[in-house]
C-alpha cells in the first residue's frame, strides 16, 4: 500500500510542508501538507520539483576521482591524504571548507567542527545566494512566526515577495481581506505581481530601497532613523514628503504590521541596510519582521556557521594560492558567482573535492567529487524563516552512493583524526562597519542608458541551479525573457517576442524580450538565474559588508535584426 510522508520544501527560506505518496520505497506522487504552520497547503511551482529532484535522472550517484566512478572509501581516503599533506607542507589555514545553503543544521555543526577542530583551520564560509549573507547581517532572522500573518492588519512587502515565495502570498492576501481598512504597502524598482495586490506601490531605482525606508522612519519620528541627504528621495524614488507622511500614519495607526523583505542580487551594502531599515520599520511600527533568504536553509547556516570569512575571501586565498587544498559541499561556486574565481586558480589547487546532488563545475574540475543527498533522504533539522525549527525525517532511502555531508565529513574525520565530535556552539558574527550617511548619499537614479536589475523567476532558479542546465526555461521561451518597458523599446526598436542582443562589458548573450509597462524608463530585468545573463553581470567584493556586490557596468541592448 502505497503510505505519504511528509518533508519541507528547502527551495526557499520558507520551507513548506508537503507530502510524498511513497509506493515501494519510490516517491510517486507530491502532495500538500494542510496542516504546514506556513503553507497550509500551498505549494509552489518550485517545490514540485522536490519530487524530480530526487529522482531526476542526471543526479551525481557515484564517487570520482578524476571523474571516474570508484568505490566511496578509495574517494574519502584520497581526500583524507590530500589534506594531511596540504596541512603539513603549508599549515592549517592553507585548507579552505564551503558549505551550501540547504543543508541540515547538523550538517553545518559537522562542518565546522571539521574545520575547527580536525583540520585547525579559520577558513571556513558559507556560499549563500543572492545577497542573503548582508541581508542576514543587516536584519537578522527575523521574528514574525506564522500566526503573526492570521491577525496582520498592514504588510509592508520589500522586494517581489510573492514572486520569489509564493506561499506566503496566499497568507498575506487572506489576512489583507479580513477588513477594508487592512492594506500592503510594496517597494520595488518595478511593478511586480506582488504588486498587483497592493495598496500601495512605491517605486525606487534599483539598491534604493534604503533612502525610501529611511525616509518612512523619520516621518515615524523614530529613534536613531538615519537622515536623509536633501533631494536624495526625488531622486530614487517617486515618494514626495506628503506620500512619506502618509505612509508613516498609516503604519502608527495599524495595530499589527508586518514587514517582510526578501533578498536579491545587487548592491551587498544596499541590501544590508534594507535588512536593517526593515527591521526598524517593524519595531517602530510595533510590529514584526520576516526576511525571506534564497537559501532554504540559510538561517540555519547563518547560525551556526559564524566567521569573518566569507565565500570572497575564500576564493581570493584561491586565487592569491595561500588556500591550497579546498573542500565544497553543495554548491557550485563557480556558477553562483561568475568570473569571481577561474579555471586556472581552480586547477593550481592541490586538492579540490566537491559534493554534489548534480555534477557540477566543482564536481567535474575537482580531483575528487562525492555524491550528495538531498534533505529528502535523510532525517535533519532546519531553521526556517518565520520562526520555525522543522525537523525533516527521510522519505526515502538515499540512491546510489549518495550521503548526508555529516556522513562525509565524519568518514574524511576518522582517517585524519580518529573521530569527529560535532559539538554546537552558536555562530559569531562581527558587525559590519558601514557609514550610513555615507551610503544613503552614494544611491543614485537610473540615469540615461541601461540598467539591468534581477527579473527573479522562481522556475529558472531551480532547473538552472540544481541541473546546472537550463533545459525547461529553453523549452519553455515565455520563462526564459527580459523585461523593457514601452518608452524604452520604442526608442530601441524593440518588440515583444522578438529576439535581442544584451551585452555588457562582460559578454554578450541573446535572449527573447517581452515589452511591458510595468518597467520605468531605462530599466531593463533580466532572468538572473540563466547563467548566461547571470555571467553577465559583475561580481565585485564589497569590503565593507565582505560580500559580492552584483552590477552590469556598459550594459546595451540591441533589437536583432
Ligand atoms: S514558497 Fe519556497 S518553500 Fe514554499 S514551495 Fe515554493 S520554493 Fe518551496
Amino acid at each position: 500500500m502505497p503510505e505519504t510522508k511528509k518533508a519541507n520544501c528547502l527551495f526557499c527560506s520558507l520551507q513548506c510542508g508537503l507530502g510524498f505518496e511513497i509506493d515501494q520505497g519510490v516517491p510517486v506522487r507530491i502532495e500538500f501538507d494542510a496542516e504546514s504552520p506556513l503553507s497550509r497547503g500551498s505549494l509552489c511551482a518550485r517545490g514540485h520539483y522536490n519530487q524530480e529532484l530526487l529522482l531526476h535522472p542526471r543526479r551525481f550517484l557515484g564517487a570520482t576521482i578524476n571523474r571516474r566512478r570508484v568505490p566511496w572509501s578509495t574517494a574519502t581516503t584520497k581526500i583524507a591524504g590530500r589534506l594531511s599533506e596540504i596541512r603539513s607542507a603549508s599549515g592549517p589555514d592553507s585548507v579552505g571548507v564551503v558549505v551550501g545553503t540547504e543543508l541540515s543544521n547538523e550538517d553545518y555543526e559537522a562542518a565546522v567542527a571539521f574545520a575547527r577542530d580536525v583540520l585547525g583551520t579559520k577558513n571556513i564560509a558559507v556560499a549563500y545566494d543572492g545577497n542573503d549573507y548582508p541581508f542576514l547581517m543587516g536584519g537578522g532572522a527575523g521574528d514574525a512566526e506564522p500566526t503573526d500573518l492570521d491577525d496582520a492588519d498592514c504588510f509592508v512587502l520589500i522586494g517581489d515577495v510573492f514572486w520569489g515565495h509564493p506561499c506566503v502570498a496566499k497568507r498575506v492576501i487572506e489576512a489583507r481581506h479580513q477588513s477594508r481598512s487592512n492594506a500592503i504597502y510594496t517597494m520595488n524598482p518595478y511593478r511586480t505581481n506582488t504588486d498587483w495586490f497592493a495598496d500601495g506601490h512605491i517605486t525606487v531605482a534599483p539598491d534604493a530601497e534604503p533612502v525610501a525606508l529611511a525616509a518612512i522612519l523619520k516621518g515615524m519620528n523614530a529613534q536613531g532613523a538615519p537622515s536623509v541627504p536633501s533631494g536624495k528621495l526625488a531622486e530614487v524614488s517617486d515618494l514626495t514628503q506628503a506620500d512619506v507622511a502618509s505612509v508613516a500614519s498609516s503604519l502608527k495607526e495599524h495595530k499589527k504590521v508586518v514587514v517582510i523583505a526578501t533578498s536579491r542580487l545587487g548592491d551587498s551594502t544596499s541590501a544590508y541596510l534594507t535588512a536593517k531599515l526593515a527591521r526598524k520599520l517593524a519595531k517602530a511600527a510595533g510590529g514584526k519582521y520576516a526576511p525571506l533568504f534564497r537559501g532554504g536553509n540559510a538561517i540555519g547556516a547563518f547560525g551556526r556557521v559564524g566567521s569573518d570569512v566569507t565565500v570572497p575571501k575564500i576564493m581570493e586565498g584561491v586565487a592569491a594560492g595561500g588556500i591550497k587544498g579546498l573542500l565544497v559541499f553543495g554548491p557550485d561556486v563557480a556558477q553562483l558567482y561568475p568570473g569571481t574565481v577561474s579555471q586556472d586558480d581552480l586547477e593550481k589547487l592541490e586538492l579540490l573535492a566537491a559534493s554534489a546532488i548534480f555534477e557540477n563545475d566543482m564536481t567535474k574540475h575537482g580531483d575528487v567529487g562525492l555524491p550528495q543527498s538531498v534533505w529528502t533522504e535523510y532525517d535533519g533539522t532546519y531553521s526556517a524563516s518565520f520562526g520555525q525549527a522543522s525537523k525533516i525525517a527521510a522519505v526515502v532511502d538515499p540512491q546510489g552512493d549518495a550521503k548526508p555531508v555529516s556522513a562525509m565529513l565524519e568518514a574524511i574525520a576518522i582517517e585524519l583524526a580518529g573521530s569527529l565530535s560535532r559539538t554546537a556552539a552558536a555562530a559569531e558574527h562581527t558587525e559590519l562597519e558601514i557609514d550610513v550617511p555615507a551610503a544613503l548619499a552614494r544611491i543614485g537614479g537610473v540615469g540615461a542608458g541601461i540598467v539591468l536589475v534581477e527579473g527573479t523567476n522562481p522556475l529558472h532558479r531551480w532547473e538552472g541551479t540544481i541541473t546546472g542546465r537550463m533545459t525547461f526555461p529553453q523549452r519553455q521561451k515565455p520563462y526564459c525573457e527580459l523585461w523593457v518597458g514601452e518608452g524604452t523599446a520604442a526608442r530601441l526598436e524593440i518588440e515583444s517576442g522578438t529576439s535581442v542582443a544584451l551585452s555588457t562589458d562582460r559578454g554578450e548573450t541573446r535572449i527573447i524580450a517581452t515589452v511591458t509597462d510595468r518597467m520605468p524608463a531605462g530599466l531593463v530585468a533580466v532572468p538572473s538565474y540563466v547563467p548566461d545573463a547571470r555571467g553577465l553581470m559583475v561580481w565585485t567584493v564589497n569590503a565593507g559588508t565582505r560580500w559580492y556586490d552584483v552590477s552590469a557596468s556598459g550594459a546595451s541592448l540591441k533589437a536583432e535584426g
